[in-house]
């Protein structure tokens, strides 16, 4: 329907773990608060340096009575600066192996010693954050699961990150948008080179095979089950194909897309825009969108689960 998302980090992300994971007080407290929209959560998972190599992670949490004290960074942070909580990776201890001694914890974003700072993005839009961690004090209570267990927790998480978002509805409406544009005079009906037109098709038939995989995935999830590794090939169809419909949106509007403007529908300006409405948000989406294949785990990353786990090599 073109409405914003709700909070995917709760209802998508961290919402799973806890109904998997969680001890009953934290599924009485939590979940009804992320139905409802209560709560606004964020992702505390890469670091500086700990991305793709995310269990090289090294923000550490110390024991210390019925508290853990929090010390480091996370980078990237989606909407931290709008949301009242984190679920995050954190060690606890060092293990044989990086994964091992690896905590989820649950962090009220008002606790003394959090400080965030926005990162700007080459869309023009502040969405995304580093987080820095100066003893912070979070209850052991706020852990999900047992005590260096949370890299298996936070893969779990990740399926659903990756594979829950049933994008094929939203991709469609944004190729419809753009395919309108083409249609239009705006563009000098850009539909009639035959180039766009084939690509407009060729899109759609992508959204098409997506929607088929996407359904299947819902299916299994309506009986209970966990996405599993088709989940990275739902990630990275969908990064792929919303990078190919932002591209073919700024094909479409050609010379025009040279006018980069900032989100208008998100930020007022006292000068009026130099391009049609109808095109404001193309170039920035475009731009926005370079992240669709880094976030959540990269193309690469996502090639190499499916390799391992699908395909057996
Ligand atoms: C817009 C945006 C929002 C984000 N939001 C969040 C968030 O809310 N919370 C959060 O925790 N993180 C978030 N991230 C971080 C994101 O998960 C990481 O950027 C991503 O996992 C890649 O890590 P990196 O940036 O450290 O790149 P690196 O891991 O350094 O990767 C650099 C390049 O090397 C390639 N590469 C790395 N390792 C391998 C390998 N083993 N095989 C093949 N190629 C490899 C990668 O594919 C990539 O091309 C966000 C990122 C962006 C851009």
């Amino acid at each position: 329907a073109g409405v914003p998302n709700v909070n995917v980090m709760g209802v998508k992300m961290v919402g799973p773990v806890i109904i998997g994971f969680g001890s009953p007080e934290q599924k009485n407290f939590y979940l009804p608060r992320i139905l409802s929209g209560e709560d606004y959560w964020c992702q505390g998972y890469s670091e500086p340096g700990s991305g793709s190599d995310l269990s090289s992670l090294k923000t550490r949490a110390v024991r210390d009575g019925d508290d853990y004290i929090i010390n480091g960074t996370k980078i990237w942070t989606t909407h931290a600066h709008h949301a009242n909580r984190m679920f995050a990776l954190v060690r606890t201890s060092d293990g044989p192996r990086q994964q091992d001694g690896i905590s989820f914890i649950l962090i009220d974003m008002k606790t003394p010693g959090i400080t965030i700072r926005p990162i700007l993005t080459i869309g023009g839009d502040h969405e995304v954050n580093q987080v820095f961690f100066d003893d912070v004090r979070v209850p052991v209570a706020n852990r999900v699961g047992e005590e260096g267990k949370g890299w298996t927790y936070g893969k779990y998480l990740l399926e659903f990150e990756r594979g829950a978002g049933i994008a094929s509805a939203k991709l469609r409406e944004g190729l419809k948008a753009i395919a309108d544009l083409a249609e239009s005079d705006l563009t000098g009906r850009a539909i009639d080179s035959p180039d766009i037109a084939t690509r407009i098709s060729e899109v759609e038939v992508d959204i098409d095979a997506l929607e088929m995989t996407e359904l299947r995935v819902l299916s299994a999830l309506q009986t209970g089950q966990n996405p599993g590794a088709v989940s990275s090939i739902l990630k990275l169809r969908n990064s792929e194909i919303r990078q190919a419909v932002t591209r073919l949106g700024a094909d479409v509007i050609g010379h025009d897309a040279l006018a980069v403007e900032p989100m208008r529908p998100l930020y007022k300006l006292n000068h009026e825009p130099v391009i049609p409405e109808e095109m404001l948000t193309v170039m920035p989406e475009y731009l926005n969108g370079r992240a669709y294949t880094i976030f959540g785990g990269t193309s690469e990353i996502q090639r190499d689960i499916i390799a391992k786990m699908m395909l057996g090599i």
